[in-house]
C-alpha cells in the first residue's frame, strides 16, 4: 500500500508512534556504536574486527525491530525498509567522525579509552532506557521472560565471539 503520505494507509497509529520512537532511538544509538568500532579498532586491531562482527550481527535483529512495528502500522514494506536502513547509516557515520577524531588527536590511549567508556555508557543507558522497556511494551505479561532470555542468548553469544576471535 504504497502512498505519498504518511497519513494514507496507516492502520495503527499507535504502533506507528511505537516504530518512529524505536527508529529514533536505533538511529541515536548507532552513532556510539559506529565510534566504538573505530575506537577498538585503533586500541587493538583484533578487538575491532569482534566489536565489528558483534555490531554487525546485532544490527540484523535491530532492523527487524525497526521494521516491524512500521509494517505492522501499515506502513509500506519499502518505506518501512528505508527507514531501517537510515537508522542503520548513523553508525558508519559514527565510525567516520570516530576514525577522523582518533587520527586527528594521534589516537592517544586517554582518548581511545575515553571514546570507549563514553560509547560503553551511551549503548548501556539506550538500552535501560529504550530497548528493555519498549521490548516489554512488545510482550504480553505471560511471555515477558522471554526478553531476558534474548538479553542472556546475546550475552552468552557475545562471549562465545570472544572466545572465537581470541580477544
Ligand atoms: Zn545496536
Amino acid at each position: 500500500m504504497e502512498s505519498g503520505r504518511w497519513e494514507t494507509g496507516i492502520a495503527n497509529p499507535q504502533m506507528l508512534k511505537t516504530g518512529l520512537i524505536v527508529a529514533i532511538g536505533i538511529s541515536i544509538h548507532n552513532f556510539p556504536e559506529g565510534l566504538v568500532v573505530s575506537a577498538s579498532y585503533t586500541h587493538l586491531p583484533k578487538l575491532g574486527f569482534l566489536v565489528a562482527t558483534m555490531i554487525c550481527l546485532h544490527n540484523i535483529p535491530e532492523g527487524i525491530a525497526t521494521a516491524t512495528p512500521l509494517t505492522v502500522a501499515g506502513v509500506s514494506k519499502r518505506r518501512a525498509l528505508t527507514i531501517a536502513f537510515l537508522s542503520g547509516m548513523t553508525e558508519p557515520i559514527g565510525a567516520l567522525v570516530g576514525s577522523w577524531f582518533l587520527l586527528t588527536m594521534g589516537g592517544s590511549t586517554y582518548i581511545i579509552g575515553m571514546g570507549l567508556g563514553l560509547a560503553a555508557g551511551v549503548i548501556t543507558y539506550i538500552t535501560v532506557d529504550e530497548l528493555i522497556p519498549v521490548a516489554h511494551e512488545f510482550c504480553t505479561a505471560s511471555s515477558k521472560h522471554y526478553i531476558s532470555t534474548g538479553l542472556l542468548a546475546g550475552m552468552i553469544f557475545g562471549q562465545l565471539l570472544s572466545v572465537v576471535f581470541n580477544v
